[in-house]
C-alpha cells in the first residue's frame, strides 16, 4: 500500500471518527435535556416550594441563608455575576421564597468560580460559596444538566470515582466527562492525553483505596445522617 493510500485511508478514518462523535454529542445534548425537562416536571408534580428554604439550611453550608440582608456585595464582588440568569443575592432570595425549581435550574451555580469573593466580603458572614455548592448538590440530585458548562457532569463523574474507588483516576474521570457531555471535543484533548501517557503522569488504570469498605461504610453513615438532618429541618 503506498504513501497515498495510507493517507486516504487515515482522512476517512478522522472523517469517521468526527461524523460517529458528531451524533453521539447530539445524542447526548438530547439526552440531558430529557433529563433535565424530567427533572422540571417532576419538581412541578412536587409543588412544595414552602419546604425548600427548609431544605437548603438541612445541608452543610445552606444553614445561613436567613443572614443574608441582601445587600448586594456579594453580586458586586462577583466576577461571574453577569453569566448567571439569578445572581447570589438574588438566588439567595429565591430561596427563601420557595422557588426551588427556578434556583435548581437555574445555569448560577454552574457559574460559580469558586473565588470566595462574596464570602470574603459579606457584611453578614454567609457563606455564599458554601451556599453555591449546596445549591449545585441539589440540582445535580434532583437531575438538572447545565450543558453550557458541563460543571454538573464533572461533579457527578468526580463524585462517582469517590464512591467506588475513594481516589480519582484522572482519565477515566476525563473520558466519562467527555463521553456524557460532548464527545467531539474529547479529540481536542486526544494529543495532550497521548503525551501526558507517554509521560507516565496519567496511568491507564486507576487504583483504589485499600479499604473501600471502610470508605462505603462512612459514607453511608454520612447519608443517613444528613437524610435524617433534612428530615428534622423539613417536618420541624
Ligand atoms: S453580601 Fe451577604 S448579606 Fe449581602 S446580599 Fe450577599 S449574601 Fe446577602
Ligand atoms: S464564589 Fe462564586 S458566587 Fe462567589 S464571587 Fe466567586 S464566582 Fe461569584
Amino acid at each position: 500500500m503506498g504513501p497515498l493510500s495510507v493517507a486516504l485511508w487515515v482522512l476517512a478514518a478522522l472523517m469517521c471518527i468526527v461524523v460517529v462523535g458528531f451524533h453521539v454529542s447530539g445524542a447526548v445534548v438530547w439526552y440531558n435535556r430529557r433529563k433535565t425537562a424530567a427533572a422540571e416536571r417532576s419538581l412541578a408534580k412536587k409543588g412544595d416550594g414552602t419546604s425548600f428554604q427548609k431544605e437548603v439550611a438541612a445541608i452543610p453550608g445552606g444553614e445561613e441563608v436567613l443572614k443574608c440582608i441582601q445587600c448586594g456585595t456579594c453580586v458586586a464582588s462577583c466576577p461571574n455575576s453577569a453569566e448567571m440568569q439569578y445572581p447570589p443575592r438574588r438566588l439567595i432570595a429565591m430561596v427563601r421564597s420557595g422557588m426551588r425549581q427556578e434556583v435548581l435550574s437555574s445555569n448560577a451555580m454552574s457559574y460559580c468560580a469558586s473565588c470566595y469573593l462574596c464570602t470574603a466580603r459579606c457584611p453578614r458572614g454567609v457563606q455564599v460559596t458554601d451556599l453555591m455548592y449546596v445549591l449545585k448538590q441539589l440540582a445535580f440530585r434532583y437531575g438538572f444538566r447545565h450543558e453550557p458548562t458541563g460543571s454538573p457532569a464533572r461533579y457527578g463523574r468526580f463524585v462517582g470515582q469517590i464512591n467506588s474507588k475513594g481516589r480519582v483516576h484522572e482519565l477515566g474521570l476525563m473520558i466519562g466527562y467527555y463521553l456524557g457531555t460532548n464527545p467531539l471535543s474529547m479529540l481536542k484533548m486526544g494529543f495532550l492525553g497521548l503525551k501526558l501517557m507517554a509521560r507516565g503522569r496519567s496511568p491507564l488504570a486507576g487504583k483504589a483505596i485499600r479499604d473501600k469498605g471502610q470508605l462505603a461504610a462512612i459514607l453511608t453513615k454520612a447519608r443517613a445522617l444528613e437524610a435524617a438532618r433534612t428530615t428534622e429541618e423539613v417536618g420541624a
